[in-house]
């Protein structure tokens, strides 16, 4: 589904990803760890069109994305949802409106379907009775499980979340890992940034390692988590569980 062939990008002077290369077949779940600064973002903005690589190609699908040509990178993007650490809802609208909008307007939907989507979509995040609601009456848990099912509302066909509980209090963590469990189980194809080591333990077909905008490691979890390959995994491993 995802190609990503030898990809490098700098900013300046810093090397934020160095030759990476990694594949992503459909219905898999991965996870990208590693410590902060380790080109984890850079990477999944790579695969998104966010940031284009200096170097390298990015495949969707087998059409390689053309980074000089805007529509190739918005037909790319609108296969996929992103979800990000900060929410990045609309503060002005609705629950309903913020999930409405972009299918009326960029899908042309009617706002009949659109509504009626929205309306599932928030129950399938548990969240039917917020639909009136505004984003700064909800908790952190809710405005980012608004996120995921208004990503989820444009249908893409695969979802990229970059540290999607980091900025949640603890107690809010669960639930919003809750719905992207249900998600991957529902065949989602996902690739996950994340510090959670139990989700990525539980859910992830595969875990990528990164230090240093490289990929050090790339394993199964169980073989990952038990029996690190590397010395740094196992430093990172064990400051981080
Ligand atoms: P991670 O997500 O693993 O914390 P990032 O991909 O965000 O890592 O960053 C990798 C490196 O690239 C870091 O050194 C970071 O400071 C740098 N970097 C990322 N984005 C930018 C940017 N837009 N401008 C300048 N430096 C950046
Ligand atoms: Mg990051």
């Amino acid at each position: 589904m995802i190609k990503l062939n030898h990809i490098s990008k700098s900013f300046g002077t810093v090397d934020a990803v160095k030759d990476v290369s990694l594949e992503i077949k459909q219905g898999e779940i991965v996870c990208l760890i590693g410590p902060s600064g380790s080109g984890k973002s850079t990477v999944l903005r790579c695969i998104d069109g966010l940031e284009i690589p200096d170097s390298g190609t990015v495949e969707i699908f087998d059409e390689v994305i053309d980074f000089n040509n805007e529509a190739s990178i918005k037909q790319a993007r609108s296969r996929m949802g992103f979800v990000f650490q900060h929410f990045n809802l609309f503060p002005h609208m609705s629950v309903l409106d913020n999930l409405t909008l972009s299918p009326i307007q960029v899908l042309g939907m009617d706002k009949e379907s659109a509504e009626k989507q929205a309306v599932a979509l928030l129950k399938r995040v548990g969240l039917e009775d917020k639909k009136d609601a505004y984003p700064k009456q909800l908790s952190g848990g809710q405005k980012q499980r608004v996120a995921i099912a208004r990503s989820l509302a444009m249908n893409p066909e695969m979802m990229l979340f970059d540290e999607p509980t980091s900025a949640l209090d603890p107690e809010m963590v669960v639930e919003v890992l809750e719905v992207m469990k249900e998600l991957a189980k529902d065949g989602m194809t996902m690739a996950v940034v994340t510090h959670e080591m139990g989700f990525a333990k539980e859910i992830a077909n595969r875990v990528i390692f990164l230090e240093d905008g490289q990929i050090i490691e790339e394993k199964d979890p169980q073989t990952f988590f038990t029996n690190p390959e590397t010395d740094r995994a196992k430093e990172f491993l064990s400051k981080i569980i």
